[in-house]
């Protein structure tokens, strides 16, 4: 098992529609134990390095039976490394194999009001059932036990404002299942009109250096007017967004305005320029890189900007309050 798994995990790890950085997990079950990818480590890195942690599954059932969904990841640690946080999801659900992703194409729709409405029916979607956005961790476990109380059957949980769960009893059979959801809710993609890249190559700035974000999709936030109108409205839509970007982006109306800032000022790594481009500071690393482009893919998805449901302050502040994810943020940090 574990062999075609780490095939399969570098297979979904380099579609960036699929996985972002340390985003996402996958487990199996075998033996009464759960391999759950570690927090903090990279789905795509399944090759490279040892990513699996294991957790005895009793323990983790018995608490589920106890309606105890907070559960001290310090305490299931092992060779160094501390499951996912999103453990008990993997736990709770009864297949052999389980798959959580912030899959683009499904992103694009958890993050419109009436999603569960617009996929009562579907039958090509299999069996499944819809949780509402809830902070990861043990408030999002509880929602989605209810909701498998109610839909035993369900291989896949579709999760307001953050991703999916499949479940499959192969990789074969979870992956196919991944395959048709994307399938199911992929539209065409935004395409650029105006400028393709930033006129401005890099540049220094309080004491940092800031380089043009090398990807000319990306460079459209900044470009597109339509697209950059929509940044600060639009920005907190899903968690890993919210955690590895910051609470609400630094934009500035023109090259002038950002110049004219006073040259000590405590600035970002990541900083929009209408019109000039997205630049980034050296220190940007790989797991926000890999958020941005996400950010893209997603909005470039979004059609109907009326009907967004956007994370609440209170949303935000409790993400970016979370010592669970400051933990994982280090470890990818590390890792990229
Ligand atoms: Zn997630």
């Amino acid at each position: 098992m574990k062999s075609v798994i780490n095939e399969f995990c570098t297979r979904i790890g380099r579609n960036r529609l699929l996985v972002q950085g340390a985003g996402g997990n996958v487990s199996w079950k075998q033996a009464g134990i759960l391999w759950v990818k570690a927090s903090g480590a990279c789905i795509a890195d399944a090759d490279k390095s040892e990513i699996f942690v294991p957790v005895e599954l009793g323990k983790l059932s018995d608490q589920i039976r106890l309606g105890n969904f907070d559960i001290d990841l310090r305490l299931h640690e092992s060779g160094g490394m501390r499951p996912s946080i999103e453990v008990m999801l993997h736990a709770m659900m009864r297949f052999t194999v389980v798959v959580h992703l912030h899959a683009v194409p499904v992103l694009a729709k958890l993050v419109q009001a009436r999603f569960k409405e617009d996929i009562s029916g579907a039958r090509a979607l299999g069996k499944f059932c819809f949780v509402s956005y809830a902070m990861p961790g043990a408030a999002l476990a509880k929602g989605i036990h209810d909701a498998l109380v109610s839909s035993p059957d369900a291989n896949v949980v579709f999760m307001g404002n953050h991703g999916i769960l499949v479940g499959g009893e192969s990789v074969h059979e979870v992956e196919k299942a991944i395959d048709s959801i994307c399938a199911f809710f992929e539209v065409s993609t935004f395409s650029a009109g105006g400028a393709s890249s930033s006129s401005v190559g890099s540049f220094y700035k309080s004491g940092k250096r800031f380089i043009a974000f090398p990807d000319s999709e990306v460079q459209q936030l900044a470009l597109d007017d339509s697209l950059f109108c929509r940044l600060e409205k639009d920005w907190a839509l899903y968690p890993d967004h919210v955690v590895f970007l910051g609470a609400c982006p630094l934009i500035f109306d023109s090259e002038k305005s950002f110049m004219e800032l006073e040259a000590d000022v405590d600035l970002p790594d990541l900083v929009f320029i209408r019109n000039t481009g997205v630049f980034v500071s050296d220190d940007f690393g790989s797991a926000r890189s890999a958020q941005l482009i996400c950010y893209f893919d997603v909005l470039s998805r979004l059609r109907n900007v009326d009907n967004l449901v956007r994370l609440t302050e209170f949303q935000v502040e409790e993400l970016l309050g979370w010592e669970a994810e400051k933990y994982r943020q280090k470890r990818s940090n590390l890792a990229g």
